[in-house]
């Protein structure tokens, strides 16, 4: 599992470019922001796991004997210090990487740890990274920006997302985003799995052991739930946040009575303490509430849907008080905004 020389360059190269590109921002917008030191850090959740996070993501890792077993590396600076805390904590290497799933914001940086792991992932993992066909061409917001209409989109082209995400889009790192980089996404520093399963897998190291279960694709179709059966915890990324609203307008969602289903399934795991890969360490009660929140949100606007209110009659009237102490509550109007779209409201 030797890091390969082409990848030491490219990884080189990806810094290189992050470095300039905020840098350039600096600048330009006067901007601090990208400067600004991550908030990290570790705490307990019981036996012998653990949470660690970088601002408002979280992994988590379980410690044993023979190794340590992290799940999303998150992004390649917070994995190399999170490297640092455990050479400094342990004296076992990290064993096992095991991915919720294959979004850029939490599995960036797993080749950090792929000198000691095995890196595992769901077996629809490999597909979601995969670079799709060549000749995928540019889409409309993209080709808007393609001012030299060479079907391609340069640093200098970039902007919104596609430029402060420009190296992690840029596969081949040549400085230009084909369609197909952009089809695919910021997760040109996503480091494929080594090892995949499909339904279940029970991962066992020092005596003790992680189940890794698949669950329905309501938010990615390589989503897995992370059971730690000695620790009676649960680890689950972005399907379910404890206290915290979902985020914005459910980006991607079409259909809620399936992530209803997927959260279902994750109250159907045994477990008593419940992790987030955003919000709070809880209960599964705290799962239950947040499925409870997501089912009073559709069915207040669905109501108002059939009684003709626009979104904007519906934003000043949900008011969902029962959640206003839960994390990012000033996501409401985006989220009303989000349930609106997917039950087909203006339509
Ligand atoms: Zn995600």
């Amino acid at each position: 599992m030797a890091k390969t020389k082409e990848a030491a360059m490219r990884t080189k190269n990806l810094r290189g470019i992050v470095r300039l590109s905020a840098l350039a921002g600096l600048a330009v917008g006067g901007l601090a922001l990208a400067q600004e030191a991550p908030d990290r850090g570790i705490v307990h959740v019981g036996g012998d796991l653990y949470r660690a996070h970088n601002n408002a993501h979280n992994t988590v890792f379980l410690v044993t004997s023979e190794g340590i077993i992290v799940s999303d590396p998150i992004n390649r600076d917070f994995a190399e210090w999170l490297q640092g805390e455990l050479a400094s904590m342990y004296d076992v290497p990290v064993r096992v990487v095991a991915y919720s799933h294959h979004h850029w914001d939490h599995a960036s940086g797993g080749e950090v740890f792929a000198d000691t792991a095995e890196v595992i992932g769901h077996e629809t993992m490999p597909g979601a990274l995969a670079l799709p066909s060549g000749d995928t061409p540019l889409s409309d917001a993209a080709a808007a920006l393609d001012a030299n209409g060479n079907g391609q989109i340069e640093q200098s082209e970039a902007s919104g997302n596609l430029a402060g995400q420009f190296a992690l889009i840029d596969a081949d790192g040549n400085g230009m985003l084909t369609g197909a980089e952009i089809a695919r996404g910021p997760v040109s520093d996503v480091y494929p799995p080594s090892t995949v399963y499909s339904d279940t897998r029970t991962v066992t190291l020092g005596g003790k052991s992680v189940e890794l279960i698949h669950v329905a694709a309501a938010h990615s179709p390589d989503m897995t739930v992370l059971r730690f059966p000695d620790e009676d915890a649960a680890f689950f990324v972005d399907i379910i946040s404890l206290k915290r609203l979902p985020f914005m307008d459910f980006p991607g969602l079409e259909d809620v009575d399936s992530l209803i289903g997927t959260i279902q399934a994750v109250e159907a795991i045994d477990f008593s303490i419940g992790v987030g890969g955003h919000g709070d360490i809880g209960t599964k009660q705290d799962v239950a509430d947040h499925r409870g929140y997501i089912e009073a949100l559709r069915d207040a606007v669905a109501a108002g849907i059939a009684d003709g209110q626009s979104l904007e009659e519906l934003q000043a009237s949900i008011t969902m008080d029962e959640y206003s102490d839960w994390g990012s509550f000033n996501w409401l109007p985006n989220n009303i905004a989000g349930m609106y779209r997917i039950l087909g409201g203006g339509n």
